[in-house]
C-alpha cells in the first residue's frame, strides 16, 4: 500500500476510533508542545499563516522578516512583496502577503485552469436548446470576496475553487431573461459531469444547479496539488467549527467534503513543527532592546528561539509568544 493511502487510513482509524463517535471533532490534530530541532525557514512561513489572521487588506503586511536563533548564532530571511518572484521558494512568503491566491498558484495551476476552461468552451458548444443561451458569471473571486459571500451566508466555504478559477458561475437565459430555476440546470450539469467536471446541483446540503467546477471538493485538489494546504490551512479552524456544529446536530453526512478537507490538511501537517495555539507570556530573558531591534525592519516577523522554545509571531501592531511544539494527534487523557 502506497504510504499516502497507508496514512489516510490511519487518520481514519484515529479519528473514528479512538475518539469515539461521541467526539464532537472527531478528527483533532493540534500543536503539541516539545523541544525541537532544525528550524526551518518554511516551518516559520507556516507559523505565521496559522497564528496570524489577517482579517482586512491593510493587515496584509508589505515585509515579512523571518529569525532562526540557535546555538550557532541568528540566522535570516527577508522577504518584501515587491522583491518577491513567483518562485517556489517564495511561493508561501508571497501567499502571506497577498489575498489573490492566483498571483501566487497560478502558475501551479496553469494546466488545469487551462483545462477548465476549454471544458467551458465544450460546453457552451454542446448545451443548445433552442431559445436558450447560457452565460459564464463568474470566474475569478478574490479571497475578500469569498470571505464576504460566507459572511452573508452565499457561500458554504471559506475558500472556494472560484479562488482558484477552478468554478465557474453559470446562468441560463431565455430572451435575454436570466432563469434562477430551470430544469435546463440539470442538463447543463449532465452535460458537465460528461466532460469531467462536477455539478453544483450534487452538492450535498448546500445544492448549487448554476455552478460547476473542476475538483470534486478542495480535499480532492489539495491532494493532487499539496502546495495549496497553505491557503487552505488559515481556514483550517472555520472548516473545524463547522464540521463540528453539523456533527453535534447529527448532519455529519452533509459536511463530508469538510471532513476530507480536514483529513487532508492534517496529513499535510502531522510530525510538522508548529507554534502551539495558547500564547505564553514574554520570556524572562528578553530585553527591551530586543523588541526595539525590529522596530523598523518588518510589518510582519517570526523569530524562533530554538533552545528556550518558543516563537514570537508579530503582524503589524500585534505579536504574541507561542510555546513551540510538533503536530501529532492527541491521545485521549
Ligand atoms: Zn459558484
Amino acid at each position: 500500500m502506497p504510504l499516502k493511502i497507508c496514512l489516510f487510513f490511519i487518520l481514519i482509524f484515529c479519528g473514528f476510533t479512538v475518539y469515539g463517535v461521541q467526539e464532537i471533532d472527531s478528527l483533532p490534530l493540534d500543536c503539541h508542545k516539545q523541544s525541537v530541532k532544525s528550524v526551518n525557514f518554511e516551518d516559520l512561513q507556516w507559523m505565521f499563516r496559522e497564528r496570524v489572521r489577517v482579517e482586512s487588506q491593510d493587515q496584509i503586511p508589505t515585509h515579512l522578516d523571518f529569525f532562526i536563533e540557535n546555538t550557532t548564532g541568528i540566522k535570516s530571511q527577508k522577504y518584501s512583496f515587491d522583491t518577491a518572484s513567483i518562485k517556489k521558494e517564495n511561493l508561501l512568503a508571497l501567499s502571506n502577503m497577498t489575498d489573490d491566491p492566483l498571483l501566487v498558484w497560478g502558475n501551479t495551476l496553469a494546466q488545469e485552469i487551462e483545462n477548465f476552461k476549454s471544458l467551458k468552451d465544450s460546453l457552451a458548444k454542446v448545451f443548445n436548446p433552442k431559445g436558450y443561451r447560457l452565460k459564464f458569471l463568474q470566474n475569478e473571486r478574490g479571497l475578500a470576496r469569498q470571505m464576504e459571500l460566507l459572511n452573508r451566508g452565499r457561500s458554504m466555504t471559506a475558500l472556494s475553487l472560484h479562488n482558484f478559477n477552478l468554478a465557474v458561475d453559470v446562468g441560463i437565459y431565455r430572451r435575454g431573461r436570466y432563469l434562477r430555476r430551470s430544469n435546463l440546470y440539470a442538463r447543463l450539469g449532465s452535460l458537465a459531469k460528461d466532460l469531467g467536471a462536477f455539478w453544483g446541483g450534487d452538492f450535498v446540503g448546500f445544492p448549487d444547479a448554476g455552478h460547476i467546477q473542476a475538483f470534486s471538493n478542495g480535499a480532492n485538489l489539495v491532494q493532487k496539488f499539496p502546495g495549496l494546504a497553505f491557503e487552505y490551512i488559515r481556514f483550517k479552524e472555520i472548516y473545524e467549527q463547522n464540521y463540528a456544529s453539523a456533527f453535534g446536530r447529527g448532519q455529519a453526512d452533509l459536511v463530508e467534503d469538510t471532513r476530507q478537507l480536514i483529513v487532508e490538511l492534517n496529513k499535510n501537517r502531522v510530525q510538522k513543527i508548529c507554534a502551539c495555539k495558547q500564547a505564553i507570556p514574554i520570556p524572562k530573558e528578553l530585553s527591551a532592546e530586543w523588541f526595539e531591534q525590529f522596530k523598523h525592519v518588518s510589518t510582519g516577523y517570526v523569530y524562533v528561539h530554538e533552545q528556550s522554545g518558543w516563537v514570537y509571531i508579530k503582524n503589524r501592531d500585534s505579536g504574541y509568544f507561542y510555546p513551540l511544539g510538533v503536530y501529532s494527534f492527541a491521545a485521549k487523557n
